[in-house]
């Protein structure tokens, strides 16, 4: 029974779900992205997602940072336009976010009570599923009356410690796996957990695990690229369950594609994102 619910995505599974770029398509077919993230000394988070999700397919990408994020990202990532939040170091507000087809928040953000606020304030008003990473889990994790505002079908991206926090300890992988289906099961979410052998879990119940990726994606940043990924992929169209599966496998691949030319030992994240255009050019 377990068993039956458990996939592993293989590449033919992915082929299927690609979607290819019409002819008669503009920017707007392929929708607008919203990141907010970044805190001082965390700005580049930020901008390894933003750079991700613009490699993904989004059509047009804004990035909500704090002042001091405003000339790095601009500099940057040129393709992407930069609202500044009202405070300097750290996100306390929120840009409008009508007109987004997929919004993520969390890489760099720091757990500071204003941006709790901001947080709290945007997933009171968000309708579409999101993805939800890094510190904006970890408010959630602090903060129990956040879960149950989140839109049906979000994805949140926990590595393991993330995941603890959020679901409490286990003691083995079997209970692991269970623990994240029925967390997604519950809360009506997607389970992106992190690691060696990434498994996404859906609302109902399923669990998908991923083939590609290695050891030289233990390395800082790695999530922030994936957060930019999925994102991207929700603005182009992509379901939520579809964005998950495949935005896990094409960053795992573009890191496969990366260490086959620069060995696992001196990748980091902006080896993934250089080489995100390969991994879809590979399986398309
Ligand atoms: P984060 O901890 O948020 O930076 O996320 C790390 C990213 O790197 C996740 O997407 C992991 O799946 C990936 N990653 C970390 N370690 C490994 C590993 N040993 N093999 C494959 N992927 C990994
Ligand atoms: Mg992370």
């Amino acid at each position: 029974d377990q068993k039956s619910k458990s996939h592993y995505v293989s590449s033919s599974d992915i082929k299927k779900m690609l979607r290819r770029r019409e002819k008669y398509s503009h920017k707007g077919t392929f929708g607008r992205a919203l990141l907010i993230g970044g805190s001082y000394g965390k700005i580049g988070a930020i901008v390894l997602s933003s750079r991700a999700c613009l490699r993904s397919g989004a059509g047009l990408l804004i990035t909500h940072v704090p002042q001091c994020g405003y000339e790095v990202l601009q500099t940057a990532v040129p393709e992407c336009m930069v609202t500044t939040d009202a405070s300097f170091e750290y996100i306390s507000e929120l840009p409008t976010i009508q007109n987004y087809q997929a919004i993520g928040i969390g890489p760099g953000l720091g757990v500071q009570e204003m941006s709790l606020k901001a947080l709290r304030e945007l997933l009171k008003d968000v309708k579409n599923p999101m993805v939800i990473d890094a510190d904006a889990i970890n408010l959630i994790a602090q903060n129990d009356d956040l879960i149950d505002l989140l839109p049906a079908n979000t994805i949140l991206t926990p590595h393991p410690k993330e995941f603890e926090r959020l679901a409490g300890p286990w003691e083995n992988d079997l209970e692991r796996l269970d623990l994240q289906r029925e967390f997604s099961k519950k809360h009506e979410v997607l389970i992106v957990l992190k690691g060696a052998h990434t498994s996404v879990s859906t609302p109902e119940g399923r669990v998908y695990f991923n083939s590609t990726g290695n050891p030289g994606m233990a390395t800082a940043g790695s999530g922030d690229v994936l957060t930019g990924i999925l994102t991207g992929l929700l603005s182009r169209g992509y379901s939520a369950r579809k964005a998950a599966i495949l935005g896990v496998y094409m960053h795992g691949l573009a890191g496969d594609l990366a260490a086959e030319k620069l060995g696992e030992e001196s990748l980091i994240a902006s080896d993934i994102i250089d080489y995100l255009p390969h991994a879809f050019t590979s399986v398309s």
